[in-house]
Parts: C-alpha cells; structure tokens; sequence
C-alpha cells in the first residue's frame, strides 16, 4: 500500500503540498549550483524586461520540479500556467493555451518526454519564433495559418531527457539538472514544512526522517505527514525519535530509505537473475510494474545509493547492494 502511494503521490497535490510549497527562490532549500545560475538568468531577463529563455527541469520525481517552474514565474513577477504532456492529445489543445497566454507568462509542461510527436513539432516554431503554425480542416480544403504569439517561456519539467526528441530538447536555451537531496538539506525542509504545518518535531528526529526519506523532499514531507499521525495515535505532543522509529518500521522503510518494493527489486535481480545482467522487461514482468515506474521511480535513488548499476547488457546488484540485503554473493 504505502509503495502505490509514493508512486500515485507523484502527480496528486494534496492540501498540504500547496501551503508548504516554497513560493520564492530564498525558500528552496539546497540545489545551491542551480538555484545560483536559475538567478542569474531571472535577474538577467527582468533587467532586459524580455521573457527569460525556456527552461527544461529534468530529475527524478519530487525534486522540486514543479515548486521550480512556480517560483521562476514569481521571481519573474509573471502568470504561471500549467499543463502535463498527457492533457494534450490534439494540436488544437496546445493551440488554445498558446493564444491565451499574455506577455512574459510562464507556461509549466510536466512530463513533457510524454508530447505526441505532432503536438511537440507545433511547439518548436512556437518557442523558437513566437508564432503558431497550424492546419485548419482537413482534405483538399485544410490551409496552414500562423498566428503571432506573446512572448512567454516554457518551462518543461521530465524524469527522463533521454526520452525527449533533438528537435525539441535544443530549443530550450536553460538546462538544468536536479539531484537526490543531502539529509542536511532534507532535515531542513522537514523543519521549515513541520513550522508551517504547526508540528513540533525535535531536531533529533528531523534528522532520522532526513535519511530516510530517499533524497526527495515530498518523501520527506510525506513521511512527516505519517509520523504525524503516529505521534497523535500515541497522544504524543510533539514528534521525537522514537515516533520516527516506528513509522519507519511500520511503514517497512530501512535506514537508508528503502522500502518493499526496492527491496522486492533488488531480491529478484538476485534469486532470478543471479545478481544479473538482467533487462528491464524482465523486472516490469517479475514485479507487475510498469517499466518506465522502475526507471523512474525505483532505480535512479538504488543506483545513487550505490546498490545497483545499469550496464549496457542490463541491470546488476553491486557489493554494496547484496550486503544491504544482507545477503552472499
Ligand atoms: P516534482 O515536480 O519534481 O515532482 P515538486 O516540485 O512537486 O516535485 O515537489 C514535491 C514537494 O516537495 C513540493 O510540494 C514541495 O513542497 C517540496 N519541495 C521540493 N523541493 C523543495 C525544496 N528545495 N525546498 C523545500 N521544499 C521542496
């Protein structure tokens, strides 16, 4: 059960995600590099009052994506729009946000690796020139027209820019990459997301949720939701290690963030594949997972951990990974 939330979680903001969300850039915690040059290129746009560049956010889900593309939009002092790849199946839907858009809007396209080909080849004139070519009717009758647009920027978000077309990844002139967070970091967002929500939790234990909690702030802030819970089961006043504890064991998370379904992954490539190489087909099949789940969602905080590697003849468990299951190689 708590796998399949993290996995629906992805895409449902709950009431929680909208109030804790960081709304400027001061307030995004970590990303240091990118936030640094992100403000740069802010700064830069507003002193030229033109639109900034596109932008495409890629990383694993619940980096921070999304807050991102809000926040430039309110540092650029601009409209924010917001639409995911999957929304738009005709040309005619793009077309409709496009000519609705004033000047210098921000305009959010998550999982934009997901554009049918024929709505992603409208974007490229739309980006590049401001404009949009577009067939109306169909037959002998239909006639292309190009319509003016206002200038705007696109900011796409993906989990996968290997999945995104040439044409379309070389029009955006902004790239920036997320990583998995530092528990630092993390305790930090704990303890801004626990203050806003009026949680008392003690420092102590904001740092055992923060390794825990896969590098990824909505985990974190998730798993502060549920310890939450477990605190006012109890008639806890205040979350302390112990609350953290047990919402980890009951939630079967481990010390290094893991849960079943990690787990269950890593022990099949052992018991089936004999440690591997072994095709990701074979997994989706084994677990009853979507491969591009096991791409997204599973694999990229296992192989930062260390646990597995992708080779080009397939998936594999390192050391470092048998020996976190506890197991002989
Ligand atoms: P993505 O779009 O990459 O899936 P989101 O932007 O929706 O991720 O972030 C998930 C949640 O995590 C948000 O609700 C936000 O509150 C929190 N969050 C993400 N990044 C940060 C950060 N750097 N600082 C504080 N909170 C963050």
């Amino acid at each position: 059960m708590e796998n399949k939330e993290r996995f629906l979680d992805a895409n449902i903001p709950d009431e929680m995600t909208t109030s804790i969300r960081p709304k400027r850039m001061g307030d995004f915690v970590g990303q240091e590099g990118l936030k640094q040059n992100l403000s740069v290129f802010i700064n830069a746009a507003r002193g030229r009052s033109e639109s900034m560049d596109h932008v495409l956010l890629y990383g694993p889900p619940g980096l921070g994506k999304t807050t991102l593309a809000h926040i430039i939009a309110n540092e650029l002092g601009t409209n924010f729009r917001a639409t995911a790849a999957p929304m738009l199946t005709k040309q005619g839907d793009l077309a409709a946000i496009l000519t609705s858009l004033e000047p210098m809007d921000v305009l959010f396209i998550d999982e934009i690796h997901r554009l049918p080909t024929a709505i992603e080849e409208v974007l490229y004139s739309a980006m590049e020139d401001f404009k949009l070519d577009i067939m109306l009717g169909e037959g002998p009758s239909a006639k292309s027209v190009r319509i003016d647009l206002p200038q705007f920027t696109l900011v796409g978000a993906t989990t996968r820019t290997g999945l995104l077309s040439n044409p379309l990844r070389d029009r955006f002139g902004i790239d920036l990459r997320l990583n998995f967070y530092e528990p630092v970091d993390l305790a930090k967002i704990i303890s801004r997301s626990a203050n806003i929500l009026g949680i008392d939790i003690e420092p102590g234990a904001a740092d055992i949720l923060s390794i825990s909690a896969r590098g990824t702030p909505r985990i974190a802030n998730r798993l502060l939701k549920r310890a939450r819970d477990f605190a006012a089961a109890t008639g806890a006043k205040s979350i302390n290690s112990d609350t953290i504890k047990t919402t980890l064991f009951q939630l079967k998370i481990d010390g290094r963030g893991l849960d079943n379904i990690d787990r269950e992954y890593m022990t099949a490539i052992v018991k089936h594949y004999a440690g591997g190489p072994v095709g990701i087909e074979n997994l989706s099949a084994i677990l009853s997972e979507p491969s591009d789940t096991i791409e997204d969602v599973i694999e990229p905080y296992l192989m930062q951990q260390g646990f597995i590697q992708r080779t080009p003849r397939g998936r594999i468990i390192t050391d470092a990974g048998y020996q976190h299951l506890g197991l002989e190689k």
